[in-house]
Parts: C-alpha cells; structure tokens; sequence
C-alpha cells in the first residue's frame, strides 16, 4: 500500500500576522512535490494562510469544539472551521490532554464532531516519560486510540489521520529513535488492522516529537512513519521545507 506522505505543522500559539504570511509565501514557493503540507496556525491566522497557500498547502486548525453550536464562549466549532476552509484539525494534542485537561473521551468527542463536519481529524496519542518507563505504552496508545473507535467507529478512520507524539519527545530536543518510533506505529496501525485491515493499511501515521532537518529522513524512512507532525521547526521556513524534502524523497 503506498501513502502519500503527510507533513503538518503546529504553530501552536506562535507567530503574528505578518510572519503568518510571509512564512506561508514562502512555504507555498519551495514546497516539494510528492508530500502533501499542512499547515496548522492559531485560529486567527487560518484566513491569511488560506490566502497564501493558494490551495497549495492545506490548511489545519488546531483544535475544535465538541458541540455544534450555543453558548460556548471562547469554542470554536467544526463547521466554522469549513468555512474558514480547514480541511484538517488536530484532535488530542498533549498539551490540550494536560494543559486543558482533555480526557480519552474528550478527545473522542472532538474527532467525532470534526469528522461528521467532513474534517480530517489528525488524532494525537503518545505516553510521558513515566508511562514509558513503567512499560506502559501500548496499553496507554491503546487507550488513547480505543476511546475514539468506541466513539466514532473504525470505518471513521478511512478520513482520518494519527500522529503518534510520545510526550516526553515534545518540544524537549529528545526525539523517539527511528526504531522506538516505529515500533509503536507498526503496533498502531496493527490495532487498527485487529478492527479493519483495508482501513489500517491505508491511515497515515505521523512521528511527532522533536524532528528537526537532522533526524526527519531517519525517522521517515521506518515503515509504517508516513510523515511527521511538527512543532518548532514548522515555523522556520528553511527547516520546515528540508522535512518536507524528507518526506517527499
Ligand atoms: C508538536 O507540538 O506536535 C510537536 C511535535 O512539537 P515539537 O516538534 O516542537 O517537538
């Protein structure tokens, strides 16, 4: 089965308007063929990346609202982010699981939303350290991904995306080896596969965790990796299009 190759960039709450543009100008000009690019920015900037992407980068958001709509302050649903012509949202990512205290079912309930809104859901699941250490990682990831099969079916996977971000590997400088990384994809996209083989063998999986330009052709060329989820060097516009060279060789 071949998959294109996905890389996805999380702003996370980084950047201002004018570098949102000249960033995106300039991801758009020297993005390489062969690896689709998405780009992730605070919500406020989805408009003037959408214009400078041009429909040639694709425009995620970076997390959404379970409810549809109502007296939510502060949420952003779904169907906003349609409009806003978000194609993919994050779901799941460890800072909002610890930051914003967004449990399994949480999570669950988000994907559910973005998917029925014909989003792509880009599913974040990954052990801490502690987790990692007590042999816990499986069964965590298992967990993670349990909660949004029970919740969406595992026939919502075939739009989706998951991106395996062990914490620890976070924004740290410490990035999963190729091997440990692999491991715990092939081990995803077997547990999806336990529950539908054609689903599983056709999801991209994503490393996120610390890939930089250094280590991203490594960790790329496991596998069962179809591309990465980034952090930092998503808002380098140098280090951003070499792992997306990675991706795309
Ligand atoms: C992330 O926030 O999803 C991420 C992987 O961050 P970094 O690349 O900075 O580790």
């Amino acid at each position: 089965m071949s998959r294109r190759p996905l890389v996805a960039g999380n702003w996370k709450m980084n950047g201002r308007l004018g570098m949102a543009r000249e960033l995106v100008t300039a991801l758009r000009e020297r993005r390489p063929d062969g690896v689709e690019v998405v780009i992730c920015p605070p919500f406020p900037y989805l408009p003037v990346v959408a214009e400078a992407a041009q429909n040639q980068l694709a425009l995620g958001a970076q997390t959404v609202s379970d409810q549809a709509d109502g007296a939510f302050t502060g949420e952003i649903s779904a169907d906003m982010l349609c409009d806003l012509r978000c194609q993919y949202v994050i779901v799941g990512h460890s800072e909002r699981r610890s930051l914003f205290a967004e449990d399994d079912a949480a999570v669950a309930r988000r994907f559910l939303a973005a998917h029925q809104a014909g989003l792509t859901p880009i599913l974040c699941v990954g052990e801490t350290l502690a987790q990692r250490e007590a042999g816990e990682t499986e069964s965590v990831v298992a967990a993670q991904l349990d909660a949004v099969v029970e919740a969406a079916g595992i026939g919502a996977f075939s739009r989706a995306v998951v991106a395996y971000e062990p914490v620890w590997a976070i924004g740290t400088g410490l990035t999963a080896t190729p091997e440990q990384a692999q491991q715990v994809h092939a081990f995803i996209r077997e547990r999806l596969g336990g529950l539908d083989h054609t689903v599983a063998d056709a999801i991209r999986l994503l490393y996120g965790g610390s890939v930089k330009a250094d280590n991203a052709a490594s960790l790329f060329a496991a596998p069962d990796i179809d591309g990465g989820l980034i952090g930092g060097a998503s808002l380098d516009a140098d280090s951003f299009v070499a792992i997306c060279e990675a991706a795309a060789s």
